[in-house]
């Protein structure tokens, strides 16, 4: 076996990976596997996208097919070219490409309207005058048949006249629709004459003001996946009780290729809101900075927080494929996130809350080079300078007057580690006028450069630092969930806003980074030593003011098991 075939072999199958297999096998749609992801318009992506976007085109690429990119773009009033842009950045960023050119549902709105012609013309399709209002009454309960519309008689003279009108303008927004003409008694509402043409005077952001109706998404998506020869049309489950709808269209217009439909389970995360309406409203009121905040939910918000495509692909990969609706811990998005990280982020050090620190036997102007590994484990990462000098920075933490024996980190009057340089000694603490820590006074011990003191004295803690005159002045953003409640969203008389975590970012200015951090780039995760995973802000980041953002904390910190920290 090569590396990729143990690869595929090892990944989990899932039950859409055998539909497709054995379509292959029985050569139904010839052998081709053609997808789509088929995103609206209409708010940035996350990361249930993001689970379908990988199921969609790594089975089109593990089959040798094909996966399109439609923008289902059928209700224009809340859609934006903004979005469109964002979701092909996303799904690039990804590192998936799609079939060009990139297809919107707006491109077949004109066979979308002759095969609407068609089907009045086959006595399948009216016009229907009835109020929303009435229309909620006509349709019956899940219990309790409906009723035919008045208008579901008319000839098809009339119906193609009116329709035509809808067409060109002529009648107002809400006064009809056209509706299929299927069983107003069928058990699944669906099929109770479904609205397929909505009256909207509204331009669109793709076929400009062409249009004063519009047609809906489920007379809409079953055709456009006929027309771009997509075989396997898959999506969540709540589109399952759609299906038989979608077929219906499908066998009732002059259509022989037909896709099929096959629905799994959408991804729910505890922690998390996914619903575009929320999040939505988050952005519009303020509560996070825009659809790309790192605390969000999205493929960009988690971009520019520093997590890696791999990772959220491994992410996909791990939580598997399947019928049956499941929540998600967030935990194994962290520890996906996390171990990507781990693998991958060069060390480096930076001091979040500096305390100033003289070692009073180095020499005053020297600053020493040392070299330091960019990876504990990997030493083809290579190693970068460290200078170190007379004056460092070390974290206001790392240093107490008096401590007990689990303080493994500077006591006054004992020895702690500088990772990657000497053991120092404090000697004396420096208070300013109102009595604070100004200062640590210290010793080094030149013999301990990359080795134990030679008399055999145990140094047993190990703190960060950074030279003061050659550092990086750095903001840092200190990211958690945004949510502290496991589910934010379950109770519908409990607003979500409410849930929202107050600490959810923590704005850090005066850190001090090594010098090193100074040729980072946003895709790049580092990890601050003993601080968490962090990376550059790809927007907000200049060369004078370097601003961090933590991608995630080097342990769990939620979990109830870790009490550590
Ligand atoms: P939302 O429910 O968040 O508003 P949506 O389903 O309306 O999202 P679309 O842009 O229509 O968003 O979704 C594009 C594709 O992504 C669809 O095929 C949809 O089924 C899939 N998708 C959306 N949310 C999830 C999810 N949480 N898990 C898996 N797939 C999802
Ligand atoms: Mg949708």
């Amino acid at each position: 076996m090569t590396v990729k075939e143990q690869n595929e072999a090892s990944r989990p199958s899932h039950f859409i990976r055998n539909i497709i297999a054995d379509d292959r096998e029985k050569n139904v749609h010839q052998g081709r596997v053609h997808t789509r992801f088929p995103p609206e318009p209409n708010g940035f992506l996350h990361i249930g996208h993001a689970k379908s976007i990988c199921l969609n085109f790594s089975m089109a690429e593990e089959f040798g097919g094909k996966c399109n990119l439609r923008f289902d773009d059928t209700n224009p009033a809340k859609e934006e070219q903004a979005y469109i842009d964002a979701i092909k950045a996303d799904i690039e960023w990804l590192g998936f490409r799609w079939e060009e050119p990139v297809h919107y549902a707006s491109d077949y709105f004109d066979q979308l309207h002759d095969w609407a012609v068609y089907l009045i013309g086959q006595g399948k399709a009216y016009v229907c005058h009835l109020s929303p209002d009435e229309a909620r009454e006509y349709r019956g309960t899940l219990t309790e048949a409906g009723k035919d519309s008045p208008y579901r008689n008319r000839s098809v003279e009339e119906n193609l006249r009116l329709f035509e009108q809808m067409k060109n303008g002529e009648l107002a927004e809400g006064s009809c629709v056209l509706r299929a003409k299927i069983d107003m008694s069928s058990p699944n509402i669906n099929l109770r004459d479904p609205i397929m043409y909505r009256i909207r005077h509204v331009s669109h952001h793709q076929t400009g003001n062409k249009w004063k109706i519009y047609p809906t998404y489920d007379y809409t998506h079953g055709q456009s996946d006929a027309i771009e020869g997509i075989t396997h049309s898959i999506c969540t489950l709540e589109f399952e009780d759609h299906r038989p709808l979608y077929e219906w269209y499908l066998d009732n217009l002059p259509i022989e290729n037909k896709p099929r439909q096959y629905e799994f389970a959408r991804l729910n995360l505890n922690y998390t809101v996914t619903s575009k309406r929320k999040l939505k409203q988050l952005v519009d009121e303020g509560h996070v900075n825009g659809w790309d905040d790192p605390r969000m939910p999205t493929i960009s918000g988690m971009r520019r927080r520093g997590v890696s495509p791999a990772a959220l692909r491994h992410f996909c990969e791990m939580i598997g494929v399947a019928r049956s609706e499941s929540i998600v811990d967030v935990g194994m998005l962290e520890h996906a996130i996390r171990d990507d990280l781990d693998k991958n982020a060069p060390r480096a050090m930076c001091v979040l809350n500096p305390l100033k620190v003289v070692i009073t036997n180095y020499p005053q102007d020297q600053i020493e080079q040392l070299k330091a590994p960019n990876h504990p484990n990997k030493p083809e990462m290579g190693e970068r300078q460290l200078p170190f000098a007379r004056e460092i920075y070390i974290d206001v933490d790392d240093f107490r007057e008096e401590a007990n024996k689990k303080y493994k980190r500077l006591v006054l009057g004992k020895e702690v580690r500088l990772r990657n340089a000497y053991v120092i000694r404090a000697d004396e603490v420096i208070r300013n006028a109102e009595g604070e820590i100004d200062e640590i006074r210290c010793t080094y011990d030149p013999e301990t450069l990359g080795q134990n003191p030679l008399d055999g004295r145990k140094v047993k803690g190990v703190i960060h630092w950074v030279a003061a005159h050659r550092c990086l002045d750095v903001e840092v953003r200190l990211y958690d969930r945004l949510f502290l409640a496991e589910h934010p969203d379950a109770k519908k008389d409990v607003d979500f806003l409410t849930h929202i975590n107050p600490d959810s970012l923590r704005v850090l200015q005066g850190c001090k980074a090594e010098s090193s951090l100074a040729n980072a780039h946003p895709e790049q995760g580092f990890q601050f030593e003993r601080e968490g995973y962090f990376c550059l802000d790809r927007f907000d980041a200049t060369e004078d003011k370097p601003v961090f953002n933590r991608t995630i904390s080097l342990r769990d910190s939620w979990s109830k098991l870790d009490s550590e920290n």
